[in-house]
């Protein structure tokens, strides 16, 4: 009874759990080595069942390399769907500054930042508190 009950948490547990799909993080990937050394921003958009990432909205004129300057052109999005934000470090650290938290805070649950070398070993996404956040990736 009690493995039963343990097992069901489990599978809920799962059922909330988000996820991106692996050709969207490798567009995320890719999008930041395109402009590398300069910070690329995008907006994270889910599908139906509001769990999967699986869409990456580019936002144009990464020219500045201030994603913070970027993003305050779309922070109030009217569509639902868009979940949060994901940017670029040049650097090799994927932990959010001070100003990304502050930043955070104003749009989106979820933000993932990618560092240099850009792969599955430098990336993070964390919550609106910068709290690191588990993403499975399918
Ligand atoms: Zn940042």
């Amino acid at each position: 009874m009690l493995i039963f009950k343990w097992g069901k948490n489990k599978v809920e547990q799962n059922k909330k759990q988000r996820k991106i799909e692996r050709e969207c993080l490798d567009l995320i990937f890719e999008s930041a080595r395109s402009v590398y050394p300069k910070e690329f921003g995008g907006l994270l958009r889910v599908d139906d069942s509001k769990r999967i990432i699986n869409e990456v909205v580019l936002l144009p004129g990464t020219i500045s390399g201030d994603s913070h300057a970027i993003f305050k052109m779309y922070m109030r999005p009217i569509d639902f769907s868009l979940v949060g934000t994901v940017h670029s470090h040049p650097s090799y650290s994927f932990y959010p500054s001070g100003a990304d938290i502050q930043f955070f805070q104003k749009f989106g649950k979820v933000h993932i930042i990618t560092a240099n070398p850009f792969n599955d070993s430098s990336w993070g996404a964390f919550d609106y508190n910068g709290k690191k956040l588990d993403i499975e990736v399918i």
